[in-house]
């Protein structure tokens, strides 16, 4: 029997996730956040999840370890979407990836008189593009996480980020001042899979379209 694997990330990607496994009529046997399996069973014999970090969702994809997964466009970006198909946007984990600075950095001068910024991001590949298509000179600082954190303590002038309600922002006296592309999570499939799962996979791209808001 074919078996077909989707590579899910905790969190709120696998929360938005649901509904659209249950209009293809996948139920997963357990919660990821209260189990500690990393494969997980569903209610059809030829299905299983596999729950990774979301940043790997792309590559569990690519190298044919899954065949489906759900990934954000930031992390797709960033991998650069080598052997994946890419047919839906699933409209989940809508949020922005935007230039945010200290509330009292005036931002568009410093880009007016040409400065260059430091910038702190985890998506390196997306603000390279962006800073050099408006021209700006930047040195891009590596993170993995706590982007707020690197203006305050000076590591940088303004940091590369996801938003969805500020909250985070405005917690640490941080405002948006540019946003680069708005994001959302997206339907991945492997592509040779495609082709030799095609009976399995179909009805479960269908059901997905169909549930998309
Ligand atoms: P980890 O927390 O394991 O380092 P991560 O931060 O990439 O990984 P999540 O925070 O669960 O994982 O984010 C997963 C995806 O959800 C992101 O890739 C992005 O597409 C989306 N996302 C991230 N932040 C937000 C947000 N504030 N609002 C809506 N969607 C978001
Ligand atoms: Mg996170």
């Amino acid at each position: 029997m074919s078996t077909i694997t989707i590579a899910l990330s905790k969190g709120r990607i696998f929360d938005e996730t649901l509904p659209l496994l249950a209009a293809a009529g996948i139920v997963p046997a357990e919660n990821p956040e209260s189990s500690r399996k990393l494969i997980i069973g569903t209610n059809r014999p030829e299905v299983r999840v596999v729950i990774v970090r979301a940043s790997d969702v792309p590559t569990y994809v690519q190298y044919g370890a899954a065949d489906l997964g759900i990934a954000g466009k930031d992390v797709l970006l960033e991998h650069g979407g080598a052997g994946l198909y890419q047919p839906l946007d699933l409209k989940i984990a809508r949020c922005r990836m935007c230039v945010a600075a200290p509330a009292g950095f005036d931002y568009q001068a410093a880009v007016r008189r040409g400065a260059r910024l430091r910038v702190a991001t985890k998506y390196i590949e997306v603000a390279r593009e962006h800073f050099a298509a408006k021209g700006v000179h930047v040195d891009l600082i590596k993170l993995y996480g706590s982007m707020e954190l690197a203006p305050l303590a000076g590591l940088a002038e303004a940091i590369v980020d996801l938003v969805s309600s500020g909250a985070t922002l405005k917690a640490n006296n941080l405002v948006e001042v540019e946003e680069i592309m708005p994001i959302s999570s997206r339907l991945i499939v492997n592509q040779a899979s495609m082709k030799m799962k095609h009976d399995l996979i179909q009805p479960v791209i269908d059901a997905f379209a169909g549930a998309v808001p």
